[in-house]
């Protein structure tokens, strides 16, 4: 018998049609009761697709079947881990496929903060050109200046990698360790935060959210860039203390910051709309044609092996997988 698969959001025609193929699919319809959806489907599921939904405990309850999450993303910060390992339930997610999208990504927040380039593409739109420009439209350069990367991960250090050969720039890094490829690879330095932030003219965000990196830049920590700095976050919004963020920016503290993420997303309304200093993305880190089909390609391999009872590339909780083999 076909096993049942919810598709809580988006997936190409051809990707639903590939998973018809081995599964009862049911689709989330955007435009009807959303939780009558989801307390209908998740008592039959036995595998979940989808990104951008906060799968608790509570939920999962009701989801006694459920045997995998299949995540189309690499950051997995929205599950309760601790409650799918309780259940024995798999999460994968898919990394490696968006590393170099993203990357660009964080340098077009990056240049697109250093330049101006969103601000003053308004300020001509807004037929205020009617001269020649003077130094208040100046931007600062990007190139030969001090990168730097907090989380040299895959992501990180596809920027850190951008940086270094696109832009000749110096390239300073934290995270849990040091690593001595990559300071080999990017003539990369290791820092403490601390003074990463003191010495980078450029500062990119790029960790996972943790207990541990929650508002891992706060208000003292802004208070370590320079004056002239820019803060680029590609990672998740609640890194940042974003109150702290918009206070420093208001008051010029920092140059500039460069967002695609934020703490309560998506942001409707917020202090930020009113800075010329702040380039606003709407979490838009993965989303090309091509990365985003990868990815529902990544997903549906990990859904499909985790059902068909072989080990999924993705494991985010490998130590699940572990305890159902045979000893
Ligand atoms: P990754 O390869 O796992 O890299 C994460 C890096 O963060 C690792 O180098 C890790 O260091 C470091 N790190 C972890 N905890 C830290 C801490 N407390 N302090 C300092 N560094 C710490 O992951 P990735 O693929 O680069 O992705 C990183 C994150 O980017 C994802 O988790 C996701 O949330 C976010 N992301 C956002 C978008 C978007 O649309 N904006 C798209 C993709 C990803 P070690 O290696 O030493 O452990």
């Amino acid at each position: 018998m076909k096993k049942n698969v919810f598709v809580f959001s988006r997936l190409a025609p051809e990707h639903l049609q590939r998973l018809s193929q081995n599964f009862n699919v049911t689709l989330l319809d955007p435009g009807r009761d959303i939780d009558a959806q989801y307390a209908a489907a998740l008592p039959e599921a036995h595998g979940l697709i989808g990104v951008g939904r906060r799968f608790g405990r509570q939920q999962l309850e009701q989801a006694r079947r459920l045997e995998v999450l299949a995540s189309v993303s690499v950051g997995y910060d929205n599950y309760d881990l601790a409650y799918l390992d309780e259940r024995g339930i798999l999460l994968t997610n898919t990394p490696d496929v968006l590393t170099e999208t993203t990357a660009d990504l964080g340098f077009a927040l990056l240049l697109g903060t250093a330049r101006r380039v969103a601000e003053l593409d308004a300020w001509v739109k807004a037929g205020n050109w009617q001269g020649p420009i003077g130094p208040a439209l100046f931007g600062t350069d990007v190139h030969g200046k001090t990168l730097g990367i907090v989380g040299l991960g895959k992501i990180g250090a596809a920027v850190a990698r951008r940086g270094r050969f696109g832009f000749g720039m110096e390239v300073i890094y934290h995270g849990n360790g040091r690593k001595p490829e990559l300071e080999e690879e990017l003539g990369a330095r290791y820092l403490g935060l601390d003074e990463l932030l003191a010495e980078a003219d450029f500062v990119c965000v790029v960790v996972p959210l943790s207990e541990r990196t929650r508002h891992l830049i706060g208000r003292r920590e802004l208070a370590l860039m320079k004056p002239s700095a820019i803060l680029v976050n590609i990672a998740r919004g609640p890194v940042i203390d974003e109150a702290a963020l918009i206070e420093a920016l208001q008051q010029k503290r920092i140059r500039a910051a460069g967002l695609d993420v934020y703490e309560k997303e998506p942001l409707a309304s917020s202090p930020l709309f009113e800075l010329d200093n702040a380039l606003t993305l709407p979490h838009i880190g993965s989303a090309t044609d091509e990365t985003r089909r990868a990815m529902a390609e990544r997903a549906i391999d990990n859904l499909e092996r985790a059902l068909l009872g072989e080990r999924p590339r993705d494991l985010v909780n490998p130590q699940v997988w572990a305890r159902r083999q045979p000893a």
